[in-house]
């Protein structure tokens, strides 16, 4: 792996525009899970370095980036986009040996992470406030202003993405943003950080400050400089991000896991429906927040989806990420035994397929051969938690309230889809899924980044992405002016 295209030091931390190593003077080792080597040693910042960046952060908001227009931020994030765009093969080889995901689609990720920055840019002036119509000799109205300094704690699954689509927003808004990457992946978070650099924001507006979760992650949660949360990650650690929070009484944005199904009625079109149904639930080796892990199948035309997906399984293989297969190993050993023991969990279920692990793939990587359980009860645990790895589940049906029933059956609430030709049913099941989105006949829409995302329940709480991710990340003032 090369990190000279951007100079690039892990063992250090992004503070006040500089690369500097972390107080302590002390690293992490960083593992490519392709094959348990060591890719390179990276920065394990603490709380000293956490006040520094806050510090920094504060800085900047007293100083020019506090003064910038709404105008200037969108012309700045449009330049970031643009270098992150010519620096796209880097980026997604950086991520694919990072993460394990296969190349296509770390690309894909470096292209969201561009188009997070086009939208962004293109928003930055849009977000208005009103003008109230209110008594005689008042004039009222709102402003949108920035919470100050926003904390950003991002996962190893899709380090590009999370970050372009929470820090794009609070760069918007004219926040000051403090970003603690995964220790298991934060190479992409380093890079992005110096294109920023490089693509004129002032200092100290972004701030990276890679570590570990209980020690640098957890010192930004409970530091009262900072004025926003926005956390990315499993449930347990949300819920100490929402009680720390709770302590300087800050917002947080929780965006948290997810058990999403896809629900196949008697008059779906298969043809179209069949590649969803798989590629949702093993992208990213299912290490996706938003993976479909249930495919609920209405029974007249469940033995068909169950051949038909068992036939896709059968011809998968998992592989080194730079091999680009249809599947990566999954991001750690760690990982790997997590998932390894859910499979076993299913021991007494039928097992419809199982892909492979190619040949040449490192004994050394963190592979799991994609799994596909059939005839699997709703409420066994296989169809009940988040796995975070190549496993689906495929539950039959009866009729539509038993498939609300099923969908709704988790304590998550993240994404649903429905496959059915009936207009009526497609809107009443919208309405009906607890979901923050509801996908009809598709499953992520390509993800776009002008779409509202979030979850309910233990998916978390609060929106990012799209126009609405604004609103979280800035504060709304009235202004009540009486002038007779
Ligand atoms: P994780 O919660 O272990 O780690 C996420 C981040 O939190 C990392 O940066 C980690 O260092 C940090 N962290 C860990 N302990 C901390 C603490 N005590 N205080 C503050 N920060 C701490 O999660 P993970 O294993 O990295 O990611 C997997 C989970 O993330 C899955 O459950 C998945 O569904 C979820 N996820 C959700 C979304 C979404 O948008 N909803 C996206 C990606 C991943």
């Amino acid at each position: 792996m090369s990190l000279r295209p951007l100079d690039l030091d892990p063992t250090k931390c992004l503070i006040s525009g500089t690369w500097q190593s972390p107080v302590g003077g002390e690293t992490l080792n960083l593992v490519n899970p392709s094959d348990g080597t060591v890719l390179c040693d990276i920065a394990r910042a603490g709380v000293d370095d956490i006040a520094l960046a806050v510090a920094s952060a504060e800085a900047a908001l007293a100083g020019d980036w506090g003064r910038s227009t709404a105008a200037e931020r969108g012309r700045v994030l449009a330049r970031i986009g643009q270098l992150v765009l010519e620096n796209t093969e880097h980026l997604a080889e950086l991520e694919a040996l990072d993460v394990g995901k296969p190349l296509k689609q770390a690309r894909a990720d470096v292209l969201a992470l561009a188009r997070y920055m086009e939208f962004y840019a293109g928003a930055a002036d849009k977000l208005h406030g009103a003008t109230i119509p209110y008594l005689d000799g008042y004039t009222v109205y709102t402003l949108r202003e920035p919470h100050g300094v926003t904390g950003h704690i991002v996962p190893w699954n899709y380090p590009m993405q999370i970050i372009g689509r929470s820090v794009g927003a609070a760069l918007a808004t004219g926040n000051a943003a403090v970003l603690k990457p995964a220790e298991e992946a934060c190479l992409t978070a380093l890079a992005f950080a110096e294109l920023a650099r490089r693509a004129g924001l002032p200092d100290g507006a972004l701030n990276v400050v890679p570590g570990l979760g209980v020690e640098a992650g957890a010192a930004l949660t409970a530091h009262p400089g900072v004025r926003h949360l926005s956390f990315t990650g499993s449930v347990g650690v949300g819920r100490l991000v929402q009680t720390s929070a709770a302590q300087n009484l800050v917002p947080v944005t929780l965006e948290l896991g997810g058990k999403s199904p896809q629900v196949v009625f008697e008059d779906a079109d298969l043809e179209s429906a069949l590649p969803f149904l798989v590629n949702a639930g093993i992208q990213n080796a299912g290490q996706t927040c938003s993976a479909s892990s249930r495919i609920l199948v209405h029974r007249s035309r469940y033995t068909e989806v169950v051949e038909k997906m068992a036939a896709r399984y059968a011809a998968l293989v998992a592989g080194p990420a730079m091999d680009d297969l249809d599947v990566g190993p999954l991001v750690s050993r760690r990982q790997k035994d997590i998932v390894e023991s859910y499979i076993a969990q299913g021991a007494d279920l039928y097992r419809a397929a199982t892909g492979r692990i190619a040949d040449n793939a490192p004994d050394g990587g963190a592979y799991v051969a994609p799994v596909l359980f059939a005839n699997v009860p709703a409420d066994h645990v296989l169809a009940r938690d988040e796995i975070f790895g190549p496993v689906q589940v495929v539950i039959p049906f009866s009729d539509e309230d038993e498939a609300v029933t099923i969908a709704n059956g988790t304590d998550y609430g993240l994404v649903a889809s429905v496959w059915t030709r009936d207009g009526a049913r497609q809107m009443r099941m919208a309405k009906k899924l607890r979901a923050g989105q509801v996908f009809l006949n598709n499953y992520g829409a390509g993800g776009g980044v002008e779409l509202p995302f979030g979850g309910s329940g233990l998916s978390g709480h609060g929106r990012e992405k799209g126009f609405e991710a604004l609103y979280g990340f800035s504060v709304l003032k009235t202004v009540a002016a009486f002038h007779g």
